[in-house]
């Protein structure tokens, strides 16, 4: 397999002119991993063209028992190169190859097989009819060509599930990554010709996200935006929808608690909190940010994560052993110390890290120490905003009542965790969190099968699971009259 660094379009790779082109830099080093050639907005209009056409004349018509077969091999083919995807998103993200390999690419091939089965399941309704000489059901059709725009944290693995979700429903789609991270995405068009996919059935434009925000939603053959990003971009794509009344989807930002109760292990709860706050660096949408634990197992609990927390190996991404790496971007790193200094200012404490990492190999990359923040105020910055990277905040809740009152004081209501070993008290408590997905003893676990949306700031609609999938589709309603001598009024 090889990289590829233009638009992908109509099943072709673009020639266009290489002058106009931005560059990749690998996070660790600073190094150009890349120049990509941008789609301008006419080359947007373009694959919205190309996915419309692939929709009326191949994909939308094609049985669902052949959709399935092709998307099985886009599965296939991702298995068989997965060692050339997991480095290009290690380089790339920064994200550890332990990580990529075993999280980011065999989900993404996972995800394919999930979506080719679910296409041949994807069965409409039969409805009971209040007339005996009526027979009423439903089918479930595609929406049409599905415009989707995604973030530089997970890239393969959301540009999968977006791709696999939408063409599994019998839609066509074209994607846009984000700037910083778009490499593995563009992977995709390789890797659909290797499985025998149809022209246009996928198409990626790499590019501003401005200019992917007007073409998708002026263009009348894009019928839904399915974004996943920050919720200032969200809302403005929300807002370009609605005059044209065109179906929009968000997931958007988090700020997910995990309420620790006493009765924990606190051996698992550790192993299983540390990987909510530090996965992918902490730059995960639904990763740990708000430690709430209670007071009868605070000073128990705290001094042990974060001693767990100065052990995670933060080094170059291709080393195997490395389980946290670079931040994506300087400028991003930047954002993250500057949250720190708020801490610091506004006066928290920082049990440990917060700093930048410079020393042998990590001299030129974006590495951070993870933080631990404690003595927090709700008034506080790190407590209110998404911080987006290797730091959480450490809380004391004084009993049960005041641990859900702090876990739902935010606009944002993506996810949450609860760690406790009464299952009376997970069961009664997953309810009282405002929250589209409640963990019990585990943080960050996501599949194809099961649903995945926000509440409130967190987004719009759901992806994923069964919902997910219905929702990239429309009812038609069909009646159907067994009127023996027709149906006479007049
Ligand atoms: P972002 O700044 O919102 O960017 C996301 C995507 O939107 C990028 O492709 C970006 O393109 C594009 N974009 C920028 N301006 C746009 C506009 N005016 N119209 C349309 N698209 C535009 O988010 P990010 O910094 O990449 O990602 C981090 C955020 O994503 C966090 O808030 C995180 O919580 C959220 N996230 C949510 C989920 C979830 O499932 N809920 C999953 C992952 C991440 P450019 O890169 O070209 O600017």
């Amino acid at each position: 397999m090889t990289l590829r660094t233009s638009p992908f379009i109509g099943g072709n790779w673009f020639e266009g002119s290489p002058a106009r082109t931005f560059p990749v830099t690998n996070p660790a080093t600073g190094d150009a991993l890349a120049h990509v050639q941008p789609a301008s907005r006419e080359d947007m209009r373009a694959a919205a063209a190309a996915a419309h056409r692939a929709f009326r004349e191949t994909w939308g018509p094609m049985n669902p028992y052949a959709r399935a077969a092709l998307l099985h091999r886009v599965g296939d083919a991702i298995e068989k190169h997965a060692d050339f995807i997991a480095g290009i998103e290690s380089d790339d993200v920064g994200k550890p190859i332990f990580e990529s390999k075993n999280i980011d690419v065999a989900s993404a091939a996972a995800t394919f097989h999930h979506f080719a089965d679910a296409a041949i399941d994807l069965a409409g309704d039969l409805k009971p009819s209040p007339f005996n000489e009526v027979f009423d059901y439903t089918l479930r059709e595609p929406l049409g060509v599905v415009g989707a725009i995604i973030p530089w944290n997970f890239p393969f693995l959301i540009a999968a599930r977006k791709i696999a979700s939408a063409l599994a429903a019998g839609n066509t789609i074209v994607i846009k990554p984000a700037t910083w991270a778009p490499l593995s995405t563009l992977l995709f068009g390789e890797i659909f010709l290797d499985a025998g996919m149809p022209a246009g059935v996928l198409n990626i434009v790499p590019g501003g996200g401005g200019d992917a925000g007007a073409v998708f939603s002026e263009t009348p053959e894009i019928e839904e935006i399915s974004f996943t990003g920050s919720t200032e971009i969200g809302t403005l794509l929300y807002g370009a929808c609605a005059p044209r009344l065109k179906g929009c989807t968000l997931e958007l930002g988090g700020k997910s608690p995990a309420l620790v109760l006493p009765d924990c292990d606190i051996d698992e709860t550790i192993a299983g909190t540390l990987f909510g706050a530090f996965l992918n660096q902490g730059e995960c949408c639904c990763g740990l940010t708000r430690l709430i634990v209670h007071r009868d197992i605070y000073d128990r609990f705290v001094p042990r994560f974060v001693e767990a927390t100065k052990a995670i190996p933060v080094g170059p991404p291709r080393d195997e052993a490395t389980r946290m790496g670079p931040l994506v971007h300087p400028d991003h790193m930047n954002a993250v110390l500057g949250y720190l200094q708020s801490a610091r200012d506004e006066g928290a404490t920082i049990l440990c890290g917060g700093e930048r990492l410079t020393h042998g190999p990590l001299a030129k990359g974006n590495f951070l120490a993870p933080a631990v923040i404690a003595d927090v105020t709700p008034a506080m910055r790190v407590w209110k905003e998404e911080i987006f990277g290797p730091a959480v905040v450490v809380t004391r809740g004084k009993d049960v009542d005041d641990m859900i009152a702090q876990a739902n004081d935010t606009p944002y209501g993506l996810a949450a965790s609860i760690w406790t070993t009464n299952v009376k008290a997970a069961h009664t408590l997953v309810r009282k969190i405002h929250a589209g997905t409640v963990w019990v003893n585990l943080h960050n676990f996501v599949f194809p099968g099961a649903p995945y949306g926000g509440y409130g700031a967190s987004g719009v609609g759901t992806e994923l699971g069964r919902e997910g999938l219905l929702a990239l589709t429309r009812p038609k309603n069909v009646m159907v009259s067994l009127f023996p001598e027709g149906f006479r009024w007049y």
